[in-house]
Protein backbone atom coordinates (compact mmCIF):
# COMPACT_ATOMS: atom_id res chain seq x y z
CA UNK A 1 0.00 0.00 0.00
CA UNK A 2 1.03 3.44 -0.95
CA UNK A 3 0.56 6.59 1.10
CA UNK A 4 -0.63 10.07 -0.80
CA UNK A 5 3.21 11.25 -0.31
CA UNK A 6 4.49 8.30 -2.51
CA UNK A 7 1.39 7.80 -4.30
CA UNK A 8 2.17 12.07 -5.61
CA UNK A 9 5.67 11.72 -5.81
CA UNK A 10 5.38 8.51 -8.30
CA UNK A 11 2.65 10.47 -10.40
CA UNK A 12 4.93 13.74 -10.70
CA UNK A 13 8.31 11.23 -11.52
CA UNK A 14 6.22 9.04 -14.43
CA UNK A 15 2.72 10.30 -15.33
CA UNK A 16 1.99 12.94 -17.86
CA UNK A 17 -2.11 14.57 -17.00
CA UNK A 18 -4.42 15.31 -20.22
CA UNK A 19 -5.03 19.06 -20.24
CA UNK A 20 -3.12 19.74 -16.93
CA UNK A 21 -0.65 22.67 -16.44
CA UNK A 22 2.36 19.87 -15.03
CA UNK A 23 3.96 23.20 -13.30
CA UNK A 24 0.83 23.72 -11.49
CA UNK A 25 0.55 19.95 -10.72
CA UNK A 26 3.81 19.36 -9.11
CA UNK A 27 3.62 22.27 -7.14
CA UNK A 28 -0.24 21.41 -5.72
CA UNK A 29 0.12 17.67 -5.97
CA UNK A 30 -2.77 15.38 -7.50
CA UNK A 31 -5.60 14.40 -5.50
CA UNK A 32 -5.73 10.75 -5.28
CA UNK A 33 -9.68 9.33 -6.47
CA UNK A 34 -9.58 5.87 -5.05
CA UNK A 35 -12.97 4.86 -4.73
CA UNK A 36 -16.29 5.80 -5.74
CA UNK A 37 -20.40 4.85 -4.59
CA UNK A 38 -23.80 5.60 -6.15
CA UNK A 39 -23.34 9.44 -6.44
CA UNK A 40 -20.04 10.01 -4.29
CA UNK A 41 -16.37 9.62 -5.02
CA UNK A 42 -13.95 9.68 -2.00
CA UNK A 43 -10.29 10.49 -2.18
CA UNK A 44 -7.40 8.72 -0.74
CA UNK A 45 -7.73 10.33 2.62
CA UNK A 46 -11.65 9.41 2.76
CA UNK A 47 -12.94 13.05 2.01
CA UNK A 48 -15.92 12.31 0.23
CA UNK A 49 -17.13 14.63 -2.59
CA UNK A 50 -20.51 14.53 -4.85
CA UNK A 51 -19.48 13.90 -7.94
CA UNK A 52 -21.12 17.12 -9.98
CA UNK A 53 -19.26 16.09 -13.33
CA UNK A 54 -20.51 12.34 -13.13
CA UNK A 55 -16.27 11.90 -13.72
CA UNK A 56 -16.26 13.11 -17.28
CA UNK A 57 -19.97 13.99 -18.36
CA UNK A 58 -19.88 9.94 -18.45
CA UNK A 59 -20.91 8.17 -15.73
CA UNK A 60 -24.43 8.71 -16.02
CA UNK A 61 -25.89 5.25 -13.48
CA UNK A 62 -23.42 6.05 -10.88
CA UNK A 63 -20.89 4.51 -9.49
CA UNK A 64 -20.55 1.06 -7.96
CA UNK A 65 -22.73 -0.56 -10.48
CA UNK A 66 -21.52 -4.28 -9.54
CA UNK A 67 -23.47 -5.86 -12.70
CA UNK A 68 -21.55 -3.95 -15.18
CA UNK A 69 -18.73 -5.36 -13.34
CA UNK A 70 -20.26 -8.92 -14.06
CA UNK A 71 -20.70 -8.24 -17.58
CA UNK A 72 -17.69 -7.35 -18.28
CA UNK A 73 -16.45 -10.48 -15.91
CA UNK A 74 -18.52 -12.77 -17.67
CA UNK A 75 -17.44 -11.35 -21.18
CA UNK A 76 -13.86 -11.81 -20.74
CA UNK A 77 -14.26 -15.39 -19.66
CA UNK A 78 -15.95 -16.13 -22.64
CA UNK A 79 -14.10 -14.77 -25.16
CA UNK A 80 -12.14 -11.08 -23.87
CA UNK A 81 -11.39 -10.49 -27.62
CA UNK A 82 -11.98 -10.59 -31.09
CA UNK A 83 -12.27 -8.24 -34.02
CA UNK A 84 -14.94 -7.46 -36.61
CA UNK A 85 -12.05 -7.24 -39.15
CA UNK A 86 -11.45 -10.48 -41.82
CA UNK A 87 -16.00 -10.41 -42.37
CA UNK A 88 -16.13 -11.83 -38.69
CA UNK A 89 -18.27 -10.47 -35.90
CA UNK A 90 -18.67 -11.15 -32.27
CA UNK A 91 -22.38 -11.28 -30.70
CA UNK A 92 -22.01 -8.56 -28.75
CA UNK A 93 -21.50 -5.20 -30.86
CA UNK A 94 -24.09 -7.06 -33.13
CA UNK A 95 -26.63 -6.84 -30.56
CA UNK A 96 -25.84 -3.68 -29.20
CA UNK A 97 -25.66 -2.27 -32.58
CA UNK A 98 -29.70 -3.38 -33.02
CA UNK A 99 -30.08 -1.70 -29.57
CA UNK A 100 -28.66 1.23 -30.83
CA UNK A 101 -30.63 1.35 -34.05
CA UNK A 102 -34.11 0.79 -31.69
CA UNK A 103 -33.62 3.80 -29.34
CA UNK A 104 -31.59 6.67 -31.53
CA UNK A 105 -33.45 8.67 -34.14
CA UNK A 106 -34.29 6.93 -36.92
CA UNK A 107 -32.51 8.85 -39.43
CA UNK A 108 -29.42 7.07 -38.08
CA UNK A 109 -29.74 3.04 -37.69
CA UNK A 110 -25.89 1.60 -38.36
CA UNK A 111 -23.41 1.97 -36.49
CA UNK A 112 -19.13 1.80 -36.28
CA UNK A 113 -17.61 1.41 -33.21
CA UNK A 114 -14.79 2.88 -31.46
CA UNK A 115 -12.88 3.39 -28.34
CA UNK A 116 -13.44 7.27 -27.65
CA UNK A 117 -15.34 10.09 -28.94
CA UNK A 118 -12.53 11.49 -30.71
CA UNK A 119 -12.39 8.33 -32.57
CA UNK A 120 -15.63 8.54 -33.73
CA UNK A 121 -15.71 11.90 -34.63
CA UNK A 122 -12.21 10.63 -36.78
CA UNK A 123 -14.27 8.23 -38.42
CA UNK A 124 -17.29 10.75 -39.17
CA UNK A 125 -14.83 13.13 -40.71
CA UNK A 126 -13.14 10.59 -42.95
CA UNK A 127 -16.42 8.65 -43.44
CA UNK A 128 -18.54 11.70 -44.69
CA UNK A 129 -15.56 12.41 -47.17
CA UNK A 130 -15.44 8.99 -48.33
CA UNK A 131 -19.05 9.23 -48.92
CA UNK A 132 -19.03 12.18 -51.19
CA UNK A 133 -15.90 10.05 -53.05
CA UNK A 134 -18.25 7.67 -53.43
CA UNK A 135 -20.84 9.67 -54.69
CA UNK A 136 -18.30 10.80 -57.38
CA UNK A 137 -18.28 14.60 -55.65
CA UNK A 138 -14.87 14.04 -54.29
CA UNK A 139 -14.56 17.97 -54.05
CA UNK A 140 -17.17 18.22 -51.94
CA UNK A 141 -15.06 17.80 -48.62
CA UNK A 142 -15.27 21.31 -46.49
CA UNK A 143 -16.69 20.58 -43.22
CA UNK A 144 -18.42 23.53 -41.11
CA UNK A 145 -18.23 23.76 -37.32
CA UNK A 146 -18.21 25.79 -34.74
CA UNK A 147 -15.73 28.47 -32.73
CA UNK A 148 -15.13 26.76 -29.13
CA UNK A 149 -16.67 23.62 -30.07
CA UNK A 150 -14.85 20.27 -28.93
CA UNK A 151 -14.77 17.44 -30.84
CA UNK A 152 -11.75 15.59 -29.58
CA UNK A 153 -8.10 15.90 -28.97
CA UNK A 154 -6.72 12.98 -31.78
CA UNK A 155 -5.18 15.51 -34.68
CA UNK A 156 -8.80 15.33 -36.74
CA UNK A 157 -11.10 16.10 -33.30
CA UNK A 158 -8.53 18.96 -32.53
CA UNK A 159 -9.10 20.21 -36.20
CA UNK A 160 -12.53 19.73 -36.37
CA UNK A 161 -13.09 21.53 -32.61
CA UNK A 162 -13.18 25.09 -32.57
CA UNK A 163 -10.43 25.85 -29.31
CA UNK A 164 -7.88 28.43 -30.66
CA UNK A 165 -5.41 27.06 -28.06
CA UNK A 166 -5.69 23.29 -29.24
CA UNK A 167 -5.05 24.89 -33.30
CA UNK A 168 -2.34 26.68 -32.19
CA UNK A 169 -0.57 23.96 -30.55
CA UNK A 170 -1.59 21.18 -33.98
CA UNK A 171 0.29 23.58 -35.45
CA UNK A 172 -1.22 22.66 -38.69
CA UNK A 173 -4.82 21.33 -38.84
CA UNK A 174 -6.79 19.30 -41.27
CA UNK A 175 -7.21 21.20 -43.97
CA UNK A 176 -10.94 22.53 -45.43
CA UNK A 177 -12.52 22.96 -42.07
CA UNK A 178 -14.06 25.78 -41.08
CA UNK A 179 -15.64 27.59 -38.08
CA UNK A 180 -18.52 29.92 -38.00
CA UNK A 181 -20.02 31.77 -34.64
CA UNK A 182 -21.51 29.51 -31.99
CA UNK A 183 -25.06 29.95 -31.26
CA UNK A 184 -24.60 31.55 -27.01
CA UNK A 185 -26.82 34.46 -26.79
CA UNK A 186 -25.91 35.40 -23.38
CA UNK A 187 -22.46 37.05 -24.77
CA UNK A 188 -23.65 37.14 -28.48
CA UNK A 189 -27.31 38.32 -28.94
CA UNK A 190 -27.49 41.69 -29.96
CA UNK A 191 -29.12 44.79 -27.78
CA UNK A 192 -32.72 44.03 -28.05
CA UNK A 193 -31.98 40.81 -29.91
CA UNK A 194 -34.49 38.20 -28.84
CA UNK A 195 -33.40 34.70 -28.15
CA UNK A 196 -35.40 33.38 -31.19
CA UNK A 197 -33.82 35.82 -33.49
CA UNK A 198 -30.50 35.63 -32.18
CA UNK A 199 -31.02 31.58 -32.93
CA UNK A 200 -32.23 32.34 -36.67
CA UNK A 201 -28.84 34.87 -36.90
CA UNK A 202 -26.46 32.18 -35.28
CA UNK A 203 -27.96 29.55 -37.96
CA UNK A 204 -27.39 31.67 -40.72
CA UNK A 205 -24.11 31.84 -40.15
CA UNK A 206 -23.95 28.55 -41.58
CA UNK A 207 -25.66 29.51 -44.76
CA UNK A 208 -23.29 32.22 -45.50
CA UNK A 209 -20.11 29.46 -44.79
CA UNK A 210 -22.02 27.55 -47.46
CA UNK A 211 -22.29 30.26 -49.57
CA UNK A 212 -19.07 31.81 -49.05
CA UNK A 213 -17.09 28.22 -50.18
CA UNK A 214 -20.03 26.92 -52.63
CA UNK A 215 -22.70 24.39 -51.65
CA UNK A 216 -20.89 22.09 -54.06
CA UNK A 217 -17.80 22.33 -51.69
CA UNK A 218 -19.18 21.43 -48.64
CA UNK A 219 -19.62 17.71 -47.43
CA UNK A 220 -21.47 18.38 -43.89
CA UNK A 221 -21.70 20.61 -40.78
CA UNK A 222 -20.73 19.35 -37.48
CA UNK A 223 -21.66 20.13 -33.96
CA UNK A 224 -22.29 18.92 -30.39
CA UNK A 225 -26.34 19.76 -29.83
CA UNK A 226 -25.16 21.92 -26.50
CA UNK A 227 -21.75 22.73 -26.91
CA UNK A 228 -20.36 20.93 -23.39
CA UNK A 229 -16.85 21.80 -22.56
CA UNK A 230 -16.84 24.80 -24.96
CA UNK A 231 -19.32 26.15 -21.40
CA UNK A 232 -22.66 24.61 -21.52
CA UNK A 233 -24.09 26.45 -24.09
CA UNK A 234 -27.53 26.20 -24.89
CA UNK A 235 -28.97 27.39 -28.36
CA UNK A 236 -32.40 28.81 -28.50
CA UNK A 237 -35.40 26.63 -30.01
CA UNK A 238 -34.87 28.32 -33.33
CA UNK A 239 -31.27 27.54 -33.59
CA UNK A 240 -31.03 23.62 -35.07
CA UNK A 241 -34.20 23.58 -37.30
CA UNK A 242 -32.91 26.42 -38.82
CA UNK A 243 -29.71 24.68 -39.35
CA UNK A 244 -31.09 21.61 -40.85
CA UNK A 245 -33.45 23.21 -42.50
CA UNK A 246 -30.19 25.11 -44.37
CA UNK A 247 -28.43 21.96 -44.64
CA UNK A 248 -31.40 20.31 -46.45
CA UNK A 249 -31.33 23.37 -48.76
CA UNK A 250 -27.83 22.95 -50.03
CA UNK A 251 -27.46 19.07 -49.19
CA UNK A 252 -24.92 18.94 -46.66
CA UNK A 253 -24.87 16.60 -44.10
CA UNK A 254 -25.90 17.39 -40.87
CA UNK A 255 -23.49 15.47 -38.06
CA UNK A 256 -24.50 15.90 -35.03
CA UNK A 257 -21.40 15.49 -32.07
CA UNK A 258 -23.80 13.93 -28.92
CA UNK A 259 -20.47 12.16 -26.82
CA UNK A 260 -21.89 14.17 -24.06
CA UNK A 261 -25.36 14.90 -24.84
CA UNK A 262 -26.44 11.05 -25.53
CA UNK A 263 -27.92 8.42 -23.53
CA UNK A 264 -30.09 10.83 -21.22
CA UNK A 265 -28.53 13.38 -20.39
CA UNK A 266 -30.83 15.92 -21.64
CA UNK A 267 -34.04 13.98 -20.57
CA UNK A 268 -34.46 12.20 -23.91
CA UNK A 269 -31.88 9.05 -25.61
CA UNK A 270 -29.85 12.29 -27.36
CA UNK A 271 -30.52 15.91 -27.94
CA UNK A 272 -31.27 15.17 -31.40
CA UNK A 273 -34.59 14.26 -29.72
CA UNK A 274 -34.62 16.94 -27.79
CA UNK A 275 -34.29 19.71 -30.18
CA UNK A 276 -35.83 17.80 -32.54
CA UNK A 277 -33.39 17.59 -35.40
CA UNK A 278 -32.73 14.87 -37.63
CA UNK A 279 -28.90 13.95 -38.17
CA UNK A 280 -27.07 12.24 -41.01
CA UNK A 281 -24.63 11.14 -38.60
CA UNK A 282 -24.34 10.94 -34.44
CA UNK A 283 -21.22 10.17 -32.39
CA UNK A 284 -21.68 8.78 -29.13
CA UNK A 285 -19.29 7.32 -26.23
CA UNK A 286 -19.08 8.38 -22.80
CA UNK A 287 -22.58 7.07 -20.97
CA UNK A 288 -23.07 4.80 -23.98
CA UNK A 289 -20.96 2.32 -20.86
CA UNK A 290 -20.90 4.77 -18.12
CA UNK A 291 -17.61 5.32 -18.31
CA UNK A 292 -17.50 1.62 -16.86
CA UNK A 293 -15.28 0.61 -20.64
CA UNK A 294 -14.01 3.16 -23.61
CA UNK A 295 -16.64 2.77 -25.95
CA UNK A 296 -17.50 5.16 -29.02
CA UNK A 297 -20.38 4.35 -31.20
CA UNK A 298 -20.91 6.44 -34.14
CA UNK A 299 -24.25 5.99 -35.98
CA UNK A 300 -25.13 6.99 -39.37
CA UNK A 301 -28.38 6.44 -41.53
CA UNK A 302 -28.96 4.57 -44.78
CA UNK A 303 -27.96 7.48 -47.04
CA UNK A 304 -24.27 6.44 -46.24
CA UNK A 305 -24.57 3.38 -45.58
CA UNK A 306 -26.58 2.36 -48.52
CA UNK A 307 -24.27 4.24 -50.69
CA UNK A 308 -20.95 2.05 -48.62
CA UNK A 309 -23.06 -1.43 -50.25
CA UNK A 310 -24.14 -0.40 -53.50
CA UNK A 311 -20.81 1.40 -54.36
CA UNK A 312 -18.37 -1.06 -52.79
CA UNK A 313 -15.10 -0.99 -52.23
CA UNK A 314 -13.33 -0.55 -48.51
CA UNK A 315 -13.57 1.78 -46.06
CA UNK A 316 -9.91 1.84 -45.65
CA UNK A 317 -10.08 2.77 -41.85
CA UNK A 318 -10.55 1.16 -38.57
CA UNK A 319 -9.65 0.65 -34.87
CA UNK A 320 -7.98 -3.20 -33.35
CA UNK A 321 -10.82 -2.11 -30.75
CA UNK A 322 -13.91 -1.55 -32.52
CA UNK A 323 -16.44 -3.58 -31.50
CA UNK A 324 -14.41 -4.80 -28.53
CA UNK A 325 -16.62 -7.57 -26.98
CA UNK A 326 -16.18 -6.84 -23.36
CA UNK A 327 -17.03 -2.80 -23.82
CA UNK A 328 -20.30 -4.36 -25.85
CA UNK A 329 -21.51 -6.38 -23.46
CA UNK A 330 -20.75 -3.42 -20.29
CA UNK A 331 -22.62 -1.29 -23.28
CA UNK A 332 -25.90 -3.55 -23.43
CA UNK A 333 -26.16 -4.12 -19.60
CA UNK A 334 -25.51 0.09 -18.69
CA UNK A 335 -28.31 0.97 -21.60
CA UNK A 336 -30.44 -1.70 -19.64
CA UNK A 337 -30.10 -0.11 -16.11
CA UNK A 338 -30.60 3.00 -17.66
CA UNK A 339 -34.03 1.64 -18.97
CA UNK A 340 -34.99 -0.60 -16.53
CA UNK A 341 -34.79 2.21 -13.68
CA UNK A 342 -36.57 4.91 -15.60
CA UNK A 343 -33.92 6.96 -15.76
CA UNK A 344 -33.91 9.34 -18.98
CA UNK A 345 -37.76 9.69 -18.06
CA UNK A 346 -37.09 10.97 -14.65
CA UNK A 347 -34.79 13.33 -15.82
CA UNK A 348 -37.55 14.32 -18.09
CA UNK A 349 -40.29 14.85 -15.94
CA UNK A 350 -38.82 15.21 -12.44
CA UNK A 351 -34.98 15.75 -11.58
CA UNK A 352 -34.38 18.06 -15.10
CA UNK A 353 -37.13 20.54 -14.35
CA UNK A 354 -36.23 20.65 -10.39
CA UNK A 355 -32.67 20.96 -11.25
CA UNK A 356 -33.34 24.48 -13.35
CA UNK A 357 -35.44 25.30 -10.83
CA UNK A 358 -32.91 24.91 -8.15
CA UNK A 359 -30.30 26.81 -10.28
CA UNK A 360 -32.78 29.44 -10.93
CA UNK A 361 -34.06 29.88 -7.59
CA UNK A 362 -31.01 29.81 -5.21
CA UNK A 363 -27.81 30.19 -7.48
CA UNK A 364 -28.82 32.74 -9.79
CA UNK A 365 -29.41 35.32 -7.19
CA UNK A 366 -25.85 35.34 -5.91
CA UNK A 367 -23.58 38.12 -6.65
CA UNK A 368 -21.43 36.60 -8.83
CA UNK A 369 -23.91 34.75 -10.98
CA UNK A 370 -24.66 35.90 -13.90
CA UNK A 371 -26.74 33.57 -15.34
CA UNK A 372 -27.65 29.69 -14.48
CA UNK A 373 -29.09 27.37 -16.93
CA UNK A 374 -29.64 24.12 -18.27
CA UNK A 375 -31.34 21.09 -20.08
CA UNK A 376 -31.88 17.80 -18.06
CA UNK A 377 -28.86 17.01 -15.80
CA UNK A 378 -26.67 19.53 -17.63
CA UNK A 379 -26.04 22.79 -16.48
CA UNK A 380 -23.56 26.22 -16.04
CA UNK A 381 -23.28 29.01 -14.05
CA UNK A 382 -21.80 31.91 -15.13
CA UNK A 383 -19.14 33.99 -13.03
CA UNK A 384 -19.43 37.96 -13.39
CA UNK A 385 -18.19 40.29 -11.52
CA UNK A 386 -20.90 42.71 -12.54
CA UNK A 387 -24.33 41.00 -12.33
CA UNK A 388 -25.84 44.52 -14.44
CA UNK A 389 -23.30 44.75 -16.91
CA UNK A 390 -22.31 41.00 -16.96
CA UNK A 391 -18.24 42.45 -16.44
CA UNK A 392 -16.16 39.56 -15.89
CA UNK A 393 -13.48 39.62 -13.54
CA UNK A 394 -9.89 39.93 -14.97
CA UNK A 395 -7.51 37.42 -15.57
CA UNK A 396 -9.24 34.70 -17.74
CA UNK A 397 -11.49 32.51 -16.32
CA UNK A 398 -9.25 32.95 -12.87
CA UNK A 399 -12.34 33.77 -10.75
CA UNK A 400 -14.43 30.40 -12.14
CA UNK A 401 -11.12 28.34 -10.23
CA UNK A 402 -11.53 29.73 -7.44
CA UNK A 403 -15.28 28.83 -7.27
CA UNK A 404 -14.29 25.42 -8.36
CA UNK A 405 -11.88 25.23 -5.69
CA UNK A 406 -14.04 26.04 -2.86
CA UNK A 407 -16.83 24.01 -4.94
CA UNK A 408 -14.19 20.83 -3.87
CA UNK A 409 -13.21 21.76 -0.34
CA UNK A 410 -16.89 21.93 0.35
CA UNK A 411 -18.06 18.58 -1.18
CA UNK A 412 -19.11 19.40 -4.60
CA UNK A 413 -16.83 18.52 -7.97
CA UNK A 414 -17.43 20.82 -10.51
CA UNK A 415 -15.75 22.07 -13.16
CA UNK A 416 -14.56 25.22 -15.02
CA UNK A 417 -14.10 26.72 -17.76
CA UNK A 418 -13.30 29.92 -18.90
CA UNK A 419 -15.49 31.99 -16.54
CA UNK A 420 -18.03 29.13 -16.71
CA UNK A 421 -18.76 26.29 -14.05
CA UNK A 422 -20.41 23.54 -15.11
CA UNK A 423 -22.33 20.75 -13.72
CA UNK A 424 -23.37 17.32 -15.44
CA UNK A 425 -23.66 14.68 -12.55
CA UNK A 426 -24.85 11.38 -12.92
CA UNK A 427 -28.77 10.91 -13.61
CA UNK A 428 -29.18 9.44 -10.64
CA UNK A 429 -29.35 12.41 -8.37
CA UNK A 430 -32.03 12.94 -6.69
CA UNK A 431 -34.17 16.29 -5.60
CA UNK A 432 -32.16 15.60 -2.37
CA UNK A 433 -28.94 15.26 -4.12
CA UNK A 434 -29.88 18.46 -5.52
CA UNK A 435 -30.47 20.34 -2.68
CA UNK A 436 -27.51 19.19 -1.13
CA UNK A 437 -25.39 20.13 -4.50
CA UNK A 438 -27.05 23.47 -4.40
CA UNK A 439 -26.37 24.20 -0.40
CA UNK A 440 -22.77 23.41 -1.10
CA UNK A 441 -22.37 25.79 -4.37
CA UNK A 442 -23.70 28.47 -2.70
CA UNK A 443 -21.48 28.17 0.09
CA UNK A 444 -18.51 28.09 -2.08
CA UNK A 445 -19.72 30.82 -4.04
CA UNK A 446 -19.85 32.84 -0.90
CA UNK A 447 -16.57 31.79 0.00
CA UNK A 448 -15.06 32.68 -3.52
CA UNK A 449 -16.89 36.31 -3.54
CA UNK A 450 -14.85 36.93 0.00
CA UNK A 451 -11.61 36.08 -1.78
CA UNK A 452 -12.89 37.60 -5.11
CA UNK A 453 -13.68 41.04 -3.95
CA UNK A 454 -11.17 41.15 -1.19
N1 LIG B 1 -16.92 15.27 -28.54
C1 LIG B 1 -17.39 15.92 -27.46
C2 LIG B 1 -18.61 16.78 -27.59
C3 LIG B 1 -16.75 15.79 -26.23
O1 LIG B 1 -17.18 16.47 -25.18
C4 LIG B 1 -15.62 14.95 -26.15
C5 LIG B 1 -14.92 14.78 -24.87
O2 LIG B 1 -15.18 15.42 -23.89
C6 LIG B 1 -15.17 14.31 -27.29
C7 LIG B 1 -15.85 14.48 -28.48
C8 LIG B 1 -13.96 13.43 -27.26
O3 LIG B 1 -14.22 12.28 -26.58
P1 LIG B 1 -13.00 11.40 -25.99
O4 LIG B 1 -12.40 12.23 -24.89
O5 LIG B 1 -13.68 10.15 -25.51
O6 LIG B 1 -12.06 11.17 -27.08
Amino acid sequence: NYSLKQLQQIDAAHHLHPFTDHKELRAAGSRVITHARGPYIYDSEGFELLDGMAGLWCVNVGYGREELAEAAYEQMKELPYYNSFFKCSTPTPVLLAKKLAEIAPPSVNQVFFGSSGSEANDTALRLVRHYWALEGKPEKNRIISRRNAYHGSTVAGTSLGGMEAMHKQLGGAVPNIVHVMMPYAYELALPGESDHEFGLRAARAVEEAILEAGADKVAAFIGEPIMGAGGVKIPPMSYWPEVERICRKYDVLLMLDEVITGYGRTGEWFAAQTFEVTPDTMTTAKALTSGYQPLSALLVGDRIAATLTEKGGEFAHGYTYSGHPVACAVALKNLEIIEREGLVERVKTDTGPYFAQALRERVAGHGLVGETRSVGLMGAIEIVKDKATRERFEGDGRAAVVVRDHAIENGVMMRATGDTMILSPPLIWTRETIDLACERIVRALDLAEADLRR
